[in-house]
Protein backbone atom coordinates (compact mmCIF):
# COMPACT_ATOMS: atom_id res chain seq x y z
CA UNK A 1 0.00 0.00 0.00
CA UNK A 2 3.30 2.53 0.96
CA UNK A 3 4.88 1.72 -1.97
CA UNK A 4 1.59 2.55 -4.25
CA UNK A 5 1.18 5.72 -2.58
CA UNK A 6 4.66 6.79 -3.65
CA UNK A 7 4.40 5.38 -6.81
CA UNK A 8 1.45 7.52 -7.50
CA UNK A 9 3.17 10.23 -5.72
CA UNK A 10 6.42 9.54 -7.32
CA UNK A 11 4.16 9.59 -10.85
CA UNK A 12 3.01 13.08 -9.93
CA UNK A 13 6.78 14.72 -9.47
CA UNK A 14 7.83 12.87 -12.27
CA UNK A 15 5.17 14.97 -14.44
CA UNK A 16 6.17 18.15 -12.38
CA UNK A 17 10.07 17.18 -13.49
CA UNK A 18 9.08 16.37 -16.78
CA UNK A 19 7.76 20.48 -16.78
CA UNK A 20 11.00 21.23 -15.35
CA UNK A 21 12.78 19.48 -18.03
CA UNK A 22 11.43 21.71 -20.52
CA UNK A 23 12.09 24.85 -18.86
CA UNK A 24 15.95 23.79 -18.26
CA UNK A 25 16.35 24.68 -21.79
CA UNK A 26 15.21 28.14 -20.67
CA UNK A 27 17.26 28.23 -17.38
CA UNK A 28 20.60 26.68 -18.28
CA UNK A 29 19.14 23.44 -16.10
CA UNK A 30 21.25 21.06 -18.39
CA UNK A 31 24.72 22.10 -17.19
CA UNK A 32 24.18 20.00 -14.30
CA UNK A 33 22.95 17.41 -15.62
CA UNK A 34 25.83 16.78 -18.26
CA UNK A 35 24.45 13.44 -20.16
CA UNK A 36 26.04 13.92 -23.43
CA UNK A 37 22.63 14.39 -25.80
CA UNK A 38 21.96 10.88 -28.07
CA UNK A 39 24.01 9.16 -25.70
CA UNK A 40 22.59 5.59 -25.02
CA UNK A 41 21.78 7.07 -21.44
CA UNK A 42 19.61 9.25 -22.55
CA UNK A 43 18.48 8.45 -25.64
CA UNK A 44 17.59 4.40 -24.49
CA UNK A 45 15.74 5.49 -21.35
CA UNK A 46 11.98 5.58 -21.30
CA UNK A 47 10.48 9.00 -20.67
CA UNK A 48 9.72 8.10 -17.16
CA UNK A 49 12.79 6.23 -15.63
CA UNK A 50 12.50 7.39 -12.14
CA UNK A 51 13.09 3.91 -9.78
CA UNK A 52 10.33 3.54 -7.35
CA UNK A 53 11.53 3.54 -3.69
CA UNK A 54 9.75 2.78 -0.96
CA UNK A 55 9.19 6.24 1.09
CA UNK A 56 11.24 6.40 4.36
CA UNK A 57 9.10 7.36 7.72
CA UNK A 58 10.97 10.27 8.77
CA UNK A 59 10.10 11.53 12.42
CA UNK A 60 10.91 12.23 15.97
CA UNK A 61 8.40 9.31 16.72
CA UNK A 62 10.29 6.96 14.49
CA UNK A 63 13.60 7.85 16.88
CA UNK A 64 15.06 4.94 18.80
CA UNK A 65 18.75 6.65 19.49
CA UNK A 66 21.16 9.70 19.31
CA UNK A 67 24.94 8.60 19.94
CA UNK A 68 27.86 10.96 19.82
CA UNK A 69 31.67 9.53 19.56
CA UNK A 70 34.97 11.47 18.65
CA UNK A 71 36.91 10.41 15.61
CA UNK A 72 40.64 9.57 16.53
CA UNK A 73 42.26 11.76 13.95
CA UNK A 74 46.29 11.71 13.83
CA UNK A 75 47.86 14.67 12.75
CA UNK A 76 50.19 12.00 10.72
CA UNK A 77 47.57 9.15 10.17
CA UNK A 78 46.75 5.66 12.12
CA UNK A 79 50.05 5.24 13.95
CA UNK A 80 51.44 1.70 12.53
CA UNK A 81 54.53 1.97 14.25
CA UNK A 82 56.68 -0.26 16.36
CA UNK A 83 58.24 0.04 19.81
CA UNK A 84 59.58 -1.84 22.44
CA UNK A 85 58.04 -1.94 26.43
CA UNK A 86 60.64 -3.86 28.69
CA UNK A 87 60.62 -7.44 26.95
CA UNK A 88 57.46 -6.59 24.94
CA UNK A 89 57.38 -5.39 21.04
CA UNK A 90 53.82 -3.29 21.08
CA UNK A 91 52.95 -2.73 17.13
CA UNK A 92 50.73 0.25 17.04
CA UNK A 93 47.45 0.38 15.31
CA UNK A 94 44.82 3.68 16.24
CA UNK A 95 44.36 6.56 15.17
CA UNK A 96 42.28 6.64 12.30
CA UNK A 97 40.43 9.22 12.15
CA UNK A 98 36.45 8.97 10.48
CA UNK A 99 37.94 5.68 8.56
CA UNK A 100 38.39 3.35 11.18
CA UNK A 101 35.68 0.90 9.85
CA UNK A 102 37.03 1.95 6.59
CA UNK A 103 40.66 0.63 6.51
CA UNK A 104 40.24 -1.88 9.77
CA UNK A 105 41.57 -4.54 7.33
CA UNK A 106 44.54 -3.16 5.37
CA UNK A 107 45.89 -1.65 8.76
CA UNK A 108 45.34 -5.29 10.44
CA UNK A 109 46.96 -6.87 7.65
CA UNK A 110 50.09 -4.44 7.96
CA UNK A 111 50.11 -4.34 11.97
CA UNK A 112 49.97 -8.51 12.27
CA UNK A 113 52.60 -8.19 9.21
CA UNK A 114 54.98 -6.61 11.47
CA UNK A 115 54.01 -9.12 14.23
CA UNK A 116 55.17 -11.94 12.32
CA UNK A 117 58.15 -10.86 11.73
CA UNK A 118 59.70 -12.14 14.69
CA UNK A 119 57.63 -15.15 14.46
CA UNK A 120 55.18 -15.49 17.70
CA UNK A 121 52.71 -18.23 18.01
CA UNK A 122 50.56 -15.93 20.56
CA UNK A 123 50.13 -12.80 20.51
CA UNK A 124 47.52 -9.69 22.31
CA UNK A 125 45.81 -7.22 21.32
CA UNK A 126 44.54 -4.40 23.44
CA UNK A 127 41.16 -2.85 22.38
CA UNK A 128 38.26 -4.82 20.83
CA UNK A 129 36.68 -2.11 18.84
CA UNK A 130 36.58 -2.16 15.29
CA UNK A 131 40.25 -2.11 14.00
CA UNK A 132 41.40 -4.52 17.03
CA UNK A 133 38.87 -7.10 16.73
CA UNK A 134 39.41 -7.26 13.48
CA UNK A 135 43.72 -7.16 14.01
CA UNK A 136 42.83 -10.31 15.94
CA UNK A 137 40.74 -12.06 13.25
CA UNK A 138 43.74 -11.82 11.01
CA UNK A 139 46.16 -12.98 13.28
CA UNK A 140 44.26 -15.45 13.52
CA UNK A 141 43.94 -16.47 10.24
CA UNK A 142 47.79 -16.14 9.81
CA UNK A 143 48.09 -19.22 12.28
CA UNK A 144 48.38 -17.30 15.54
CA UNK A 145 46.36 -17.74 19.12
CA UNK A 146 45.07 -14.33 20.54
CA UNK A 147 43.95 -13.02 23.34
CA UNK A 148 42.17 -9.44 23.35
CA UNK A 149 42.58 -7.19 26.66
CA UNK A 150 40.00 -4.56 26.51
CA UNK A 151 37.87 -2.42 28.68
CA UNK A 152 35.04 -2.63 26.73
CA UNK A 153 33.80 -5.36 24.15
CA UNK A 154 32.92 -3.96 20.59
CA UNK A 155 29.19 -3.23 20.70
CA UNK A 156 30.07 -1.34 24.18
CA UNK A 157 32.88 0.60 22.03
CA UNK A 158 33.18 4.07 19.94
CA UNK A 159 33.05 1.77 16.97
CA UNK A 160 29.97 1.40 17.32
CA UNK A 161 29.06 4.56 17.56
CA UNK A 162 29.81 5.30 14.20
CA UNK A 163 27.59 5.97 11.03
CA UNK A 164 28.77 2.84 9.26
CA UNK A 165 29.86 3.41 5.69
CA UNK A 166 32.94 3.08 3.35
CA UNK A 167 34.68 6.10 4.23
CA UNK A 168 38.26 5.44 4.23
CA UNK A 169 39.82 8.78 3.34
CA UNK A 170 37.46 10.83 6.00
CA UNK A 171 39.07 12.77 8.11
CA UNK A 172 42.42 10.59 8.24
CA UNK A 173 45.05 12.39 8.10
CA UNK A 174 46.62 16.38 7.73
CA UNK A 175 48.84 17.05 4.44
CA UNK A 176 51.65 18.76 5.88
CA UNK A 177 52.24 15.54 9.23
CA UNK A 178 51.10 12.66 6.86
CA UNK A 179 53.73 13.45 4.31
CA UNK A 180 54.51 12.83 0.84
CA UNK A 181 54.66 8.54 1.67
CA UNK A 182 51.31 8.37 3.50
CA UNK A 183 49.32 8.18 0.08
CA UNK A 184 51.03 4.64 -0.90
CA UNK A 185 50.07 3.44 2.38
CA UNK A 186 46.85 4.73 2.82
CA UNK A 187 45.96 3.20 -0.52
CA UNK A 188 47.51 -0.19 -0.28
CA UNK A 189 45.26 -0.08 3.27
CA UNK A 190 42.23 0.85 1.35
CA UNK A 191 42.55 -1.52 -1.76
CA UNK A 192 42.74 -4.43 1.08
CA UNK A 193 40.15 -3.83 3.07
CA UNK A 194 37.22 -3.12 0.34
CA UNK A 195 38.73 -6.49 -0.62
CA UNK A 196 38.08 -8.22 2.05
CA UNK A 197 34.57 -6.46 2.89
CA UNK A 198 33.70 -7.77 -0.47
CA UNK A 199 33.90 -11.33 1.03
CA UNK A 200 30.45 -10.58 3.47
CA UNK A 201 27.88 -9.42 0.78
CA UNK A 202 25.49 -11.73 0.40
CA UNK A 203 26.33 -13.30 4.07
CA UNK A 204 23.58 -14.08 5.78
CA UNK A 205 22.23 -11.18 8.64
CA UNK A 206 23.94 -8.59 5.30
CA UNK A 207 27.17 -7.94 7.53
CA UNK A 208 28.06 -5.65 4.48
CA UNK A 209 25.99 -4.21 1.49
CA UNK A 210 25.72 -1.70 -0.63
CA UNK A 211 22.65 0.63 -0.88
CA UNK A 212 22.18 3.49 -3.68
CA UNK A 213 22.98 6.51 -2.44
CA UNK A 214 21.36 9.69 -3.73
CA UNK A 215 22.55 13.80 -3.44
CA UNK A 216 19.58 15.94 -4.10
CA UNK A 217 19.26 19.79 -3.99
CA UNK A 218 17.34 22.64 -5.27
CA UNK A 219 20.80 24.31 -7.16
CA UNK A 220 23.49 22.56 -9.14
CA UNK A 221 25.71 20.28 -7.55
CA UNK A 222 29.32 20.55 -7.53
CA UNK A 223 32.11 19.00 -5.79
CA UNK A 224 33.20 21.56 -2.65
CA UNK A 225 36.43 22.66 -2.97
CA UNK A 226 38.57 24.12 -0.25
CA UNK A 227 41.74 26.00 -1.68
CA UNK A 228 43.80 27.25 1.50
CA UNK A 229 42.81 30.59 2.53
CA UNK A 230 46.15 32.74 2.63
CA UNK A 231 45.11 34.78 5.41
CA UNK A 232 44.88 32.19 7.94
CA UNK A 233 48.37 31.92 8.76
CA UNK A 234 48.27 29.80 11.47
CA UNK A 235 48.41 25.60 10.73
CA UNK A 236 48.37 22.45 13.38
CA UNK A 237 52.25 22.94 13.00
CA UNK A 238 51.50 26.06 14.88
CA UNK A 239 48.44 25.68 16.96
CA UNK A 240 48.22 21.83 17.58
CA UNK A 241 45.17 21.73 15.73
CA UNK A 242 44.13 22.33 12.07
CA UNK A 243 42.98 25.68 10.90
CA UNK A 244 41.21 25.43 8.21
CA UNK A 245 39.98 22.54 5.86
CA UNK A 246 42.62 22.95 3.07
CA UNK A 247 45.01 21.27 5.96
CA UNK A 248 42.96 17.74 5.71
CA UNK A 249 44.33 15.01 3.13
CA UNK A 250 42.20 13.36 0.73
CA UNK A 251 42.88 10.36 -1.24
CA UNK A 252 39.55 9.11 -3.15
CA UNK A 253 40.69 9.94 -6.14
CA UNK A 254 43.55 6.98 -6.00
CA UNK A 255 40.87 4.18 -5.99
CA UNK A 256 38.07 5.47 -7.89
CA UNK A 257 38.76 2.54 -10.47
CA UNK A 258 37.20 -0.31 -7.95
CA UNK A 259 34.67 2.67 -6.21
CA UNK A 260 31.39 3.73 -7.58
CA UNK A 261 31.29 7.22 -8.46
CA UNK A 262 27.84 9.27 -7.95
CA UNK A 263 26.55 10.33 -11.89
CA UNK A 264 24.13 13.03 -12.58
CA UNK A 265 20.36 12.16 -13.31
CA UNK A 266 18.80 13.48 -16.09
CA UNK A 267 14.95 15.14 -13.79
CA UNK A 268 13.28 12.08 -15.45
CA UNK A 269 15.47 9.64 -13.61
CA UNK A 270 15.43 11.48 -10.08
CA UNK A 271 13.47 10.08 -8.34
CA UNK A 272 12.66 13.17 -5.73
CA UNK A 273 10.67 16.02 -5.67
CA UNK A 274 14.26 18.07 -6.03
CA UNK A 275 15.38 19.48 -9.44
CA UNK A 276 19.06 18.27 -9.22
CA UNK A 277 20.24 14.57 -8.26
CA UNK A 278 23.02 12.22 -8.58
CA UNK A 279 23.26 8.64 -7.68
CA UNK A 280 26.07 6.53 -6.60
CA UNK A 281 26.34 3.06 -4.74
CA UNK A 282 27.47 2.79 -1.18
CA UNK A 283 28.83 0.45 0.99
CA UNK A 284 27.78 0.46 4.45
CA UNK A 285 28.44 -1.63 7.24
CA UNK A 286 25.44 -3.53 9.17
CA UNK A 287 27.25 -2.46 12.89
CA UNK A 288 24.87 -5.47 14.94
CA UNK A 289 25.24 -8.36 12.58
CA UNK A 290 29.19 -7.61 11.32
CA UNK A 291 30.31 -7.23 15.42
CA UNK A 292 28.73 -10.95 16.05
CA UNK A 293 30.08 -12.44 12.58
CA UNK A 294 33.43 -11.09 13.55
CA UNK A 295 33.20 -12.12 17.13
CA UNK A 296 31.71 -15.61 16.44
CA UNK A 297 34.80 -16.16 14.04
CA UNK A 298 37.39 -14.56 16.46
CA UNK A 299 36.09 -17.15 19.34
CA UNK A 300 35.54 -20.42 16.88
CA UNK A 301 39.08 -20.00 16.35
CA UNK A 302 39.99 -20.20 20.07
CA UNK A 303 40.62 -16.38 20.84
CA UNK A 304 40.32 -15.53 24.39
CA UNK A 305 38.65 -11.96 25.82
CA UNK A 306 39.93 -10.21 29.28
CA UNK A 307 38.62 -7.47 30.48
CA UNK A 308 41.35 -5.35 31.46
CA UNK A 309 42.04 -1.65 32.03
CA UNK A 310 45.30 -0.33 31.21
CA UNK A 311 46.88 3.07 33.04
CA UNK A 312 50.08 3.05 30.46
CA UNK A 313 52.41 1.73 28.30
CA UNK A 314 54.52 -0.02 31.11
CA UNK A 315 50.82 -2.12 31.44
CA UNK A 316 51.52 -3.85 27.66
CA UNK A 317 54.90 -5.16 29.51
CA UNK A 318 53.46 -7.52 31.99
CA UNK A 319 50.93 -9.58 29.57
CA UNK A 320 52.18 -13.42 28.64
CA UNK A 321 52.50 -12.04 25.40
CA UNK A 322 55.57 -10.32 24.45
CA UNK A 323 53.91 -8.89 20.60
CA UNK A 324 51.20 -6.99 21.15
CA UNK A 325 49.19 -5.18 19.06
CA UNK A 326 47.99 -1.97 20.20
CA UNK A 327 44.45 -0.90 18.94
CA UNK A 328 43.14 1.74 21.50
CA UNK A 329 42.11 4.49 19.32
CA UNK A 330 41.05 7.78 20.90
CA UNK A 331 42.00 6.38 24.13
CA UNK A 332 45.75 6.10 22.74
CA UNK A 333 46.14 9.66 23.22
CA UNK A 334 46.02 9.61 26.84
CA UNK A 335 47.29 6.03 27.12
CA UNK A 336 50.35 6.46 25.32
CA UNK A 337 50.55 10.51 25.73
CA UNK A 338 50.12 10.68 21.89
CA UNK A 339 48.76 14.48 21.64
CA UNK A 340 48.63 14.18 18.09
CA UNK A 341 45.81 12.61 18.01
CA UNK A 342 42.89 15.03 17.64
CA UNK A 343 38.98 14.27 18.84
CA UNK A 344 36.62 15.17 15.93
CA UNK A 345 32.87 14.96 17.94
CA UNK A 346 30.47 13.80 15.52
CA UNK A 347 26.68 12.27 16.52
CA UNK A 348 24.04 9.80 14.76
CA UNK A 349 20.79 9.49 15.03
CA UNK A 350 19.12 6.38 14.40
CA UNK A 351 15.09 5.23 13.53
CA UNK A 352 13.53 2.47 13.53
CA UNK A 353 15.01 -0.07 10.62
CA UNK A 354 13.09 0.24 7.65
CA UNK A 355 14.46 -2.40 5.10
CA UNK A 356 12.37 -2.11 2.51
CA UNK A 357 14.03 0.88 1.56
CA UNK A 358 17.21 0.08 1.01
CA UNK A 359 19.00 3.56 -0.11
CA UNK A 360 20.36 6.85 1.37
CA UNK A 361 19.96 10.71 0.79
CA UNK A 362 21.81 13.75 1.20
CA UNK A 363 19.95 16.32 0.92
CA UNK A 364 21.34 20.47 2.32
CA UNK A 365 23.34 19.55 5.49
CA UNK A 366 21.78 15.88 6.12
CA UNK A 367 22.73 12.63 5.05
CA UNK A 368 20.76 9.60 5.72
CA UNK A 369 21.44 5.65 5.47
CA UNK A 370 18.63 3.57 5.50
CA UNK A 371 20.78 0.32 6.71
CA UNK A 372 19.81 -3.23 8.41
CA UNK A 373 20.42 -2.05 11.37
CA UNK A 374 18.31 1.35 11.55
CA UNK A 375 18.27 4.61 9.56
CA UNK A 376 21.03 6.68 10.46
CA UNK A 377 21.18 10.50 10.24
CA UNK A 378 23.89 12.88 10.31
CA UNK A 379 23.29 16.33 10.35
CA UNK A 380 26.45 18.49 9.45
CA UNK A 381 27.43 21.98 7.60
CA UNK A 382 28.57 21.96 4.47
CA UNK A 383 30.01 25.32 5.35
CA UNK A 384 32.53 24.07 8.11
CA UNK A 385 33.46 20.94 5.77
CA UNK A 386 36.08 18.88 7.44
CA UNK A 387 36.41 21.03 10.51
CA UNK A 388 33.53 20.67 11.88
CA UNK A 389 34.13 18.82 15.16
CA UNK A 390 37.49 19.52 15.25
CA UNK A 391 38.81 20.18 19.10
CA UNK A 392 35.54 19.02 20.37
CA UNK A 393 35.84 16.42 22.78
CA UNK A 394 32.23 16.81 24.39
CA UNK A 395 30.67 13.26 23.96
CA UNK A 396 27.15 13.87 25.50
CA UNK A 397 24.93 13.65 22.44
CA UNK A 398 22.49 16.65 21.65
CA UNK A 399 19.12 15.41 19.89
CA UNK A 400 18.47 19.01 19.15
CA UNK A 401 20.67 18.69 16.08
CA UNK A 402 19.13 15.48 14.86
CA UNK A 403 15.57 16.87 15.45
CA UNK A 404 16.41 19.67 12.78
CA UNK A 405 18.50 16.70 10.44
CA UNK A 406 14.48 15.56 10.28
CA UNK A 407 12.69 18.40 9.98
CA UNK A 408 15.13 19.35 7.15
CA UNK A 409 14.66 16.23 4.85
CA UNK A 410 11.20 14.94 5.98
CA UNK A 411 9.71 17.49 3.22
CA UNK A 412 11.48 15.15 0.79
CA UNK A 413 9.04 12.23 1.71
CA UNK A 414 5.94 14.45 1.89
CA UNK A 415 3.51 12.25 -0.48
CA UNK A 416 2.60 15.24 -2.76
CA UNK A 417 5.58 17.36 -2.06
CA UNK A 418 6.16 20.31 -4.73
CA UNK A 419 9.18 20.39 -6.87
CA UNK A 420 11.99 22.76 -5.14
CA UNK A 421 14.49 25.22 -6.40
C1 LIG B 1 29.90 10.17 13.99
C2 LIG B 1 30.96 9.24 13.46
C3 LIG B 1 30.74 8.54 12.28
C4 LIG B 1 31.71 7.69 11.78
N1 LIG B 1 31.44 7.02 10.62
C5 LIG B 1 32.38 6.22 10.09
C6 LIG B 1 32.11 5.55 8.86
O1 LIG B 1 31.04 5.70 8.28
N2 LIG B 1 33.08 4.76 8.35
C7 LIG B 1 34.29 4.60 8.97
O2 LIG B 1 35.14 3.90 8.44
N3 LIG B 1 34.55 5.20 10.16
C8 LIG B 1 33.63 6.02 10.72
N4 LIG B 1 33.88 6.67 11.90
C9 LIG B 1 35.21 6.49 12.54
C10 LIG B 1 35.29 5.22 13.34
O3 LIG B 1 34.21 5.17 14.23
C11 LIG B 1 36.61 5.16 14.11
O4 LIG B 1 37.70 5.37 13.26
C12 LIG B 1 36.75 3.79 14.75
O5 LIG B 1 35.65 3.54 15.58
C13 LIG B 1 38.03 3.64 15.55
O6 LIG B 1 38.02 2.32 16.05
P1 LIG B 1 39.06 1.80 17.09
O7 LIG B 1 38.86 0.33 17.18
O8 LIG B 1 40.42 2.29 16.75
O9 LIG B 1 38.69 2.52 18.47
P2 LIG B 1 37.48 2.23 19.58
O10 LIG B 1 36.27 1.83 18.87
O11 LIG B 1 37.51 3.44 20.38
O12 LIG B 1 38.03 0.99 20.35
C14 LIG B 1 39.06 1.13 21.31
C15 LIG B 1 39.18 -0.12 22.14
O13 LIG B 1 40.23 0.06 23.07
C16 LIG B 1 39.77 -0.22 24.39
N5 LIG B 1 40.48 0.64 25.33
C17 LIG B 1 40.65 1.97 25.25
N6 LIG B 1 41.37 2.39 26.30
C18 LIG B 1 41.66 1.30 27.05
C19 LIG B 1 42.36 1.10 28.25
N7 LIG B 1 42.92 2.12 28.90
N8 LIG B 1 42.44 -0.15 28.74
C20 LIG B 1 41.87 -1.18 28.10
N9 LIG B 1 41.19 -1.05 26.96
C21 LIG B 1 41.09 0.19 26.44
C22 LIG B 1 38.28 0.11 24.34
O14 LIG B 1 37.59 -0.56 25.39
C23 LIG B 1 37.93 -0.45 22.97
O15 LIG B 1 37.74 -1.84 23.08
C24 LIG B 1 32.94 7.52 12.46
C25 LIG B 1 33.16 8.21 13.65
C26 LIG B 1 32.18 9.06 14.14
C27 LIG B 1 32.43 9.78 15.41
Amino acid sequence: MANEIFAKGATERREVLKGAAGLASLVGLQACAPIARGSLSSAALPSSSAPRLTPLRIGRDQLIDVKCCLRPLRAAGPNLGTEIVGDTLVIHNYGHGGSGWSLSWGSGHIAVGKALTVLPTKIAVVGCGIVGLTAAVVAQRAGLQVTIYAREMIQQTRSFRASGSFTPDARVALVAPAGPGFGDLWEQMARFSWKAFRTYLGVQGNPVEFGDSYQVSDTPIERRKWPVNPSITDSFETKGLPQQNSEFAHFSERIKDIVPQAVPLAPEENPFPTAYATRSSQMHFNFASYGHILLREFFERGGRFVNRDFSGPADYATLPEKVVINSTGYAARDLWQDKTIIPVRGQTGWLVPQPEANYGVRYRNVSMMSKSDGVVVMNTNPDIGDMLGVGNSMELPDRSNIDEALSIIAPLFAPTAPKRG
